[in-house]
């Protein structure tokens, strides 16, 4: 019987087995595990190779990603540094170019270091896609919806790319979450996730993960992790697996109380308001992002009928706080030309239309009336 995702989610960290019957996965605070005996091992030996509570957590993401093997990371930067570690001096990588600034920065001022090429392009144009490949091309990263614009990537044809050229395809889920889309079941090889986003929810703790269905894919990454020592802390990963249990009820919470936002910001909110940005209104993506994805999610943007405007009323609002970050049940809101993107060069920013006139907005568990009421005094001080 495969159980439906609300069924795993409130499942999740429940052990059958614990010795005193304790419902919530024990936080094993141990660095390293007594052996019984020369070649015996409890399967644990020290928690940088493996630790039980991180093993639980990695069993949950795995499954809800519908991938066989999780690993969890300190932050979705140390997943993608690890994931990016998959690659050699000389190869060719292609991202989206609408994508999380620091996704931007690692390739651009890091890997770039080790002779690892990265073009950044709009994946959601294919013919862009094969346009762009090389000889050395290893692999392609996605995020879909984009960030911030929210456009539509087709996971497929991405995949279907991908395996023909024998390329890794990579897919950052961090918007989406496996509550609304598994990119795995579409073709991808590898799923990254910033953790401390929607996963944990709370705004209060950093996290990242990989998840794959290649047993030789998840060798190399596990290699890698235990190598690099890139692991997140027993503590923080019970608490992860404390939040998952929450992320369907929050994610639907959260998606009503945006699409709320959404047709304010289309009628009442017009007069000031140029252009919205959500999966639902994105002609160019919506069949697209309906046959892989089944809900919108709550990031959206907005472009402001004046940089004046959006740069203003950050100030003036009451309950969205002006801060970086997503996901969290309490609502956000950031400028994204200064804050997330602001490491991208600012002639690539303007072609991508990431300026002073768009705000990111991270729509949290709030009465949905209490945020469009927040936004409107916010803007009426501002007028
Ligand atoms: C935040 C974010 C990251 C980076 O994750 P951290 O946990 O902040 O290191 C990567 N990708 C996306 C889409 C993000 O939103």
């Amino acid at each position: 019987m495969k159980f439906n995702k609300n069924t795993i989610l409130a499942q999740v960290g429940v052990i059958k087995n614990e010795k005193y019957g304790a419902i919530s996965t024990p936080i094993y605070h141990s660095a390293t595990f007594r052996h019984p005996a020369i070649g015996e091992s409890t399967g644990y030996d020290y928690s940088r190779t493996s630790n039980p509570t991180r093993q639980e957590l990695e069993t949950a993401l795995a499954s809800l990603e519908e991938g066989k093997y999780g690993f969890a990371f300190p932050t979705g930067m140390a997943a993608l540094t690890t994931i990016f570690g998959l690659f050699k001096s000389g190869d060719h990588v292609i991202l989206s170019e609408d994508l999380y600034g620091g996704t931007y920065r690692l390739l651009k001022q890091y890997f770039n270091q080790y002779g690892i090429d990265a073009d950044f392009i709009d994946t959601t144009n294919l013919i862009e896609v094969e346009q762009t490949w090389k000889p050395n091309t290893k692999g392609l990263l996605i995020e879909t919806p984009s960030n911030p614009l929210m456009k539509i990537t087709d996971i497929k044809l991405c995949a279907k790319l991908c395996k023909q050229f024998n390329a890794l395809f990579i897919v950052d889920n961090t918007f989406m979450t496996p509550y609304y889309q598994t990119p795995i079941n579409l073709g991808a090889d590898i799923v990254i996730h910033s953790g401390t986003k929607y996963l944990a929810g709370h705004n209060d703790l950093l996290a990242g993960a990989i998840i794959t269905n290649d047993a030789d894919l998840a060798d190399r990454i596990g290699f890698l992790q235990n190598t690099t020592g890139s692991v997140l802390s027993a503590g923080d990963s019970w608490l992860l697996l404390r939040s998952l249990k929450t992320l369907g009820l929050r994610m639907e919470r959260q998606t009503k109380n945006a699409q709320a936002i959404v047709e304010w910001a289309q009628t009442e909110g017009s007069k000031w308001i140029n252009q919205v940005y959500y999966p639902s209104i994105n002609e160019q993506g919506y069949n697209i992002h309906l046959g892989q994805a089944t809900g919108d999610g709550a990031m959206l943007s907005i472009r402001f009928k004046s940089e004046q405007l959006a740069m203003d009323l950050l100030s003036k609002l009451e309950l969205f706080s002006f801060a970086e970050s997503l996901g969290g049940v309490e609502s956000l809101i950031t400028i994204p030309s200064r804050q997330t993107h602001a490491d991208m060069p600012e002639d690539y920013r303007k072609k991508l239309g990431v300026t002073d006139d768009l705000l990111r907005i991270s729509v949290g568990i709030e009465d949905c009336n209490d945020l469009i009421y927040d936004l409107t005094q916010a803007i009426n001080k501002c007028i």
